[in-house]
């Protein structure tokens, strides 16, 4: 998730540039990069400082030619390739004509770059980017012009991008276009802006334009002119925009946590993006055999948190889909308690950060016993994804909000990839299941776009229970986890004590705390089980308790136990987490709201914990 941005008509553009990468920031801070039109052709500085890129870019730039009339700039979070300065952007072509900003992922790239390397192309950096630049090259000497080129390679491309190219020899032009990928054009007189959103150039446009998906643009001083992909014109959606900076730069919205949980579409997409290859489902980096994979006789996935819940719903997936025995482990016991791990076993790592020094230990510990180590993490060569064998990024761009929520869903999406990938591995299911599981999984973003948008819904709910101190949550099978993940996030936002339980396990303890006043939410999104969670929302009923059930739209019988229900759309029972914990998130962050607290910030937590 980069921040990209441009200008052209400018009286003095870089001072544009570094600030809507200050303001882009938020996207991704592992390099960052600029491309300035000068009159002796294309003038580029990048930088990978980590958190000071775009810091170290500026100072960078005090060598830059003065008042320069157009350029581009990008903040990176790298996706394929490490961090480093070779893989900032802008990337340039072989003659070093074609500059070019990315945001997002070109799925076909290696089949691109084998092609274009043996046409004798040289690569600088091992994005999946750069091909882009020298198809463009490749096209541009066949005698099209930039808008041409373009167009012609991103018609070769599958993906998702919102990319920027300039071109020396055609100063005052970007051409820019998108699909997937977020892409604004701002207009003002006599000056035409793009960035990835509005706060990036809030103050410096009049008018603002959102690009559509396959839209290519051509932007000169005196404004746009839009394409799609056949060279047909289209026009542009413009958008009203009436905010203030600071409630920009959330992109419109109240708080991190809300904006966030608004990503969660496009980190599922993104995480799901270039995972399949000639049929088979492949890893980020893979350093042990498939064979290695084959012998495999018992998993251990070790985390902390909310990474702790999505690595108890992959023990379910892992189990049912591949057969093989699972366990998971809370990673600060792990390596206090001598496991029992050799060199058959797949020790998986969860965490958001891949910094957690719990998990990281426990996957030391692992690896020390010589058991194949795997880490699952949303930031690109952190400490965990270095050490392992193999790596599964979740590409849910940087998360602000000290309490997860874009990174959970993607989590458990990269680990539903992984149990899939053990099961088609083993043979455990056959291709055409693991093909429809594939194709559920490919609809779950708008699955959580359509809850996204029953928020009214969930804050009536909210209010019909805001004064209560006590909730448990529960349910069977992933309906387990998913309460898990409910009450850490009211924990965590409402301060408000809240329980997660197996739905069978409150009958043998906790039902002493039953009573009037209690709120009990139950997930009732597993038909099979249904009966079983009916039984015991009975008993907590009748010990005073009201009920809230997660449930599917159209589920007549949930009337009958609950006093009141959030409705989610139905998927996949073992992908239902992926769209009842987008409820739970929704309830907890009302809550917060009805109390009057700051989602944001909540008290003694720090978002990567880097102490034992
Ligand atoms: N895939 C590109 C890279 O790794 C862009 C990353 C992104 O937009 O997240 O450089």
């Amino acid at each position: 998730m980069c921040g990209i941005i441009g200008v052209v008509g400018s009286t003095d553009a870089l001072p544009i540039l570094l600030e809507g990468l200050e303001r882009l920031e938020y996207r991704g801070y592992d390099s960052a990069g600029v491309a300035l039109h000068t009159a002796d052709g294309t003038w580029r500085a990048r930088t990978a400082s980590g958190t000071e890129s775009v810091t170290a870019l500026v100072a960078q730039c005090a060598s830059a030619p003065p008042k320069t009339a157009s350029g581009i700039g990008h903040t990176r979070w790298a996706t394929h390739g490490a961090p480093g300065e070779h893989n900032a952007h802008p990337h340039v072509d072989c003659s070093g004509d074609v500059a070019l900003i990315h945001n997002g992922i070109i799925e076909n790239h290696h089949e691109l770059a084998a092609q274009l390397t043996a046409r004798g192309h040289v690569f600088t950096s091992v994005t999946d980017t750069e091909v882009l630049a020298h198809r463009i090259e490749e096209f541009l000497r066949d005698g099209l012009d930039l808008e041409a080129a373009v167009r012609a390679t991103l018609n070769e491309v599958r993906g998702a991008f919102a990319i920027a190219v300039i071109r020396a020899s055609e100063p005052d032009v970007i051409v820019a276009a998108r699909r997937v990928s977020p892409l604004i054009i701002g207009t003002a007189e006599g000056q035409t802006f793009l960035a990835s959103d509005v706060p990036a150039i809030l103050d410096r446009a009049d008018r603002f334009f959102v690009v559509d998906d396959d839209q290519i643009c051509v932007l000169t001083p005196s404004g746009y002119r839009a394409t799609d992909l056949s060279g047909a014109p289209t026009e542009l959606t413009e958008l009203v925009v009436d905010w203030d900076l600071e409630a920009a730069q959330k992109g419109g919205y109240d708080s991190f946590m809300i904006k966030e949980m608004h990503e969660q579409p496009d980190a599922i997409r993104a995480t799901l993006l270039d995972r399949v290859h000639q049929g088979n489902i492949v890893f980020d980096e893979l350093r042990i055999t498939d064979e290695q994979l084959r012998q495999v006789d018992k998993v251990t996935l070790v985390a902390c948190g909310s990474s702790y819940h999505t690595a108890m719903v992959a023990k379910y997936a892992i189990e049912q889909w591949a057969r093989v025995s699972v366990e998971v482990d809370i990673a600060s016991e792990f390596r206090y308690r001598n496991p029992v791990v050799d060199s058959t076993s797949l020790v998986i790592g969860v965490s958001q950060s891949g910094e957690t020094i719990d998990t990281i230990t426990a996957l030391r510990e692992a690896k020390s016993r010589g058991a194949m180590v795997v880490a699952v993490s949303n930031i690109v060569d952190s400490s965990m994804a270095r050490e392992a064998d193999a790596v599964l990024y979740t590409r849910a761009g940087l998360e602000i909000c000290v309490v997860a929520t874009k990174t959970v869903l993607a989590q458990i999406v990269a680990l539903e990839m992984l149990a899939l990938r053990l099961a088609q591995l083993r043979g455990t299911l056959s291709p055409s299941r693991i093909e429809e599981l594939l194709g559920r999984l490919h609809e779950i973003p708008v699955l959580v776009e359509k809850t996204l948008a029953s928020d009214d819904a969930v804050a009536v709910v909210v209010d019909q229970v805001k004064d209560t101190h006590d909730f448990f949550f529960l349910g069977r099978n992933v309906g387990y986890p998913t309460a898990l993940e409910g009450a850490l996030k009211l924990k965590e936002i409402t301060y408000v004590h809240a329980e997660g339980y197996p739905a069978g396990e409150l009958k043998h303890g906790p039902l002493a705390l039953i009573e009037p006043g209690v709120v009990v939410i139950a997930m009732i999104t597993n038909d099979e089980l249904k009966e079983k969670l009916f039984a015991n929302l009975a008993e907590v009923k009748s010990r005073g308790a009201t009920v809230i059930a997660v449930a599917h739209e159209n589920d007549a019988d949930v009337a009958a136990v609950a006093d009141f229900v959030l409705w989610v759309p139905a998927t996949e029972s073992l992908l239902s987490p992926l769209v009842d914990m987008v409820a739970l998130q929704q309830f907890a962050y009302h809550l917060a709201h009805a109390r009057g607290l700051n989602v944001d910030r909540p008290r003694n937590l720090a978002k990567t914990v880097t102490v034992e």
